[in-house]
């Protein structure tokens, strides 16, 4: 994300989301002192709201019922933040908040992929968050997200957890690439580089 020097390693994504049983070869990528950590209260929201989406595998639903219930528990304020606004059965999220943390993801797959740092700014599109007329937020933001290529090859040790891949090719006439991210075999998120208009 940044240029300081690496002062440790940091898990991407983070360990609170693969169950005890599902941590193999977990993907660490360098980080400096001030990103390193500084996400876990992040980590710790977006993971709770994730195990809530629909479509989701069982281990979703198994890790909600014991660490981010403890979580809850333990922190009724994140529990409150969480679902405090409802509206009928669906609850809000604060989007920003998931969206920095998406960021920091793509860019800590890119680098563990490319070695290097992603120079674009990616911008998260989510199938599993819906406006109030019940569209996604993929199919509002990115209409034309079916035409996007399809790829059934996916990365990562624990890919009923957590898997990605990066399909290259030309974006806005420029060699780039997009990500795709899929937690718990259900819950995706597109990454695509901000298209900035000429
Ligand atoms: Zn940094």
């Amino acid at each position: 994300m940044c240029s300081e020097a690496a002062t440790g390693v940091e898990h991407v994504p983070a360990r609170c989301f693969f169950p005890r049983e599902h941590r193999v070869n977990l993907i660490t990528v360098p980080s400096c002192s001030r990103h390193n950590n500084e996400t876990s209260k992040d980590d710790e929201y977006a993971r709770g709201i994730i195990v809530s989406a629909l479509g989701n595998n069982k281990l979703a639903i198994d890790h909600r019922r014991d660490p981010v219930r403890r979580s809850y528990l333990h922190s009724p304020k994140l529990f409150q933040n969480t679902f405090q606004i409802q509206k009928k059965d669906a609850f809000f999220h604060d989007r920003d908040r998931i969206d920095n943390l998406m960021i920091k993801i793509a860019y800590a797959l890119y680098y563990h992929s490319y070695r290097k740092i992603w120079e674009s700014k990616p911008e998260p599109y989510y199938k599993q968050f819906l406006f109030d007329d019940g569209k996604s937020d993929i199919e509002v933001r990115l209409p034309n997200y079916e035409t996007l290529p399809k790829y059934d090859i996916y990365e990562g040790g624990n890919k009923s957890v957590f898997k990605y891949h990066f399909l290259e090719g030309k974006i806005n006439g420029k060699n780039n690439c997009l990500l795709r991210m899929v937690f718990y075999e259900g819950f995706e998120v597109l990454i695509l580089p901000k298209i900035i208009p000429q």
